[in-house]
């Protein structure tokens, strides 16, 4: 099926950089540097910049970055790890894989995790806490900094959604022993395939991911530290995402340009929660996702896909749900609640006003209609 305003435009963004990415990749594939030359290195160095921290590792994926900061930051087997029931399932896999026991708390309205709910989860064989970054929006971190600071928990920030991101002065991925990030096609900053990055200040952790991603041997010496993982992210990658790097500020302002057009347009329509909290002073957020919220959820969404708008739901069910993954029964209603009522709307650096128009203009007459079945079911 082909949408009138589809969700991405991954054609269109090609097309915006093409010479620079098709030069990165044919200079690179000319000078055959393959692995872990130049162009890694650059990255490396430029994203480390970008965020705030002294290292940036690259790595195959957000997954393996969530994975190694874990073992990076001594979580194993009995120790339990903290983070939200409602994210993407990495980041729950990479606690089970490293032998800890994932605690799964609730979140607030706006997605984050619920602070409160983080630190009535604290037992003692709590080690570490992984707040998600989500849709591009930070978690409330000076809370969460303080908590654990006073419980002494590492934290390893889960800032998949959020490169770019802010709030009250702290950098996402700065923040806590370790970032981890995913350049994943349809992240903000996406590769041409998989692709993640730790960074961090801790110079054991970034040497024990540069380590771990090459099969635990140290380049230098020939010296196995560790069994290890093959897990590098390719120099080809790494030399498309530094030239992408370089615009990627001016896409997160388009996206929060655009956010910005759908709040406009969408304030009045009863029955819809925008993303806007009301926090703007001191919260920079980059729209990974533009996610609204209504108890119409399924309907609108049949509504605006006959109607040519591709949305997404992030996520169908809470997590628990999925019997073969083996989490434990919850009850977290506010996890539960947003799986029924979210729905994003098309939102990427290629999204036009022409798009928002087209959406707002879709999901007005949605909530039109129903509102005059309404009226005249009243009137009956
Ligand atoms: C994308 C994402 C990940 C994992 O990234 P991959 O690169 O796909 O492994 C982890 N956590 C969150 C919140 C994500 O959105």
């Amino acid at each position: 099926m082909s949408f009138k305003v589809p969700f991405i435009r991954p054609q269109e963004h090609y097309r915006r950089i093409k010479e620079e990415v098709d030069f990165a990749i044919t200079d690179t594939l000319a000078k055959g540097d393959l692995v872990m030359r130049r162009q890694l290195r650059d990255f490396e160095q430029n994203l480390a910049e970008f965020v705030g921290t002294k290292f940036a590792v690259g790595l195959n994926s957000g997954y393996h970055a969530l994975a190694f900061s874990l073992l990076g930051a001594g979580v194993g087997p009995g120790d339990e790890v903290i983070t939200v029931a409602h994210t993407f399932v990495a980041t729950i896999s990479a606690i089970v894989h490293s032998g800890a026991t994932p605690v799964l708390v609730d979140v607030d309205p706006d997605s984050n995790m619920d602070a409160d709910a983080f630190e009535a989860a604290i037992t003692p064989r709590t080690k570490a806490v992984i707040p998600v970054h989500l849709n591009g929006r930070m978690a409330p971190m000076d809370r969460i900094v303080d908590i654990s600071e006073r419980h002494g928990i590492k934290i390893i920030e889960d800032a998949c959604q959020a490169l770019g991101a802010h709030y009250r002065g702290m950098r996402s991925g700065a923040i806590g022993a370790a970032g981890c990030f995913s350049f994943y096609p349809f992240k903000a900053l996406g590769g041409l395939g998989d692709g993640g990055a730790i960074t961090t200040n801790d110079p054991h952790i970034a040497r024990m991911a540069t380590l771990l991603r090459y099969n635990g041997e140290d380049r230098q010496t020939g010296e196995y530290h560790y069994h290890g993982y093959t897990a590098l992210l390719d120099n080809v990658q790494a030399a498309v995402l530094d030239v992408k790097l370089r615009h990627f500020p001016k896409w997160i302002e388009h996206r929060r340009n655009t956010a910005s057009l759908y709040r406009s347009k969408l304030q009045d329509v009863e029955g819809l929660q925008l993303p806007h909290w009301g926090d703007e002073s001191y919260h920079y957020e980059t729209f990974q996702n533009y996610v609204v919220r209504t108890r119409e959820r399924d309907a609108l969404r049949q509504y605006l896909r006959e109607n040519g708008v591709e949305t997404l739901v992030h996520w169908q069910k809470p997590v628990w749900e999925h019997k073969a993954l083996g989490l434990p029964e919850q009850s977290l209603p506010e996890t539960e609640k947003i799986c029924r009522e979210v729905i994003s709307l098309p939102m990427s650096a290629e999204t036009s006003a022409e798009d928002v128009d087209f959406v707002a203009e879709m999901v007005t007459s949605f909530f039109a209609t129903k509102q005059s079945n309404v009226i005249r079911l009243a009137a009956v």
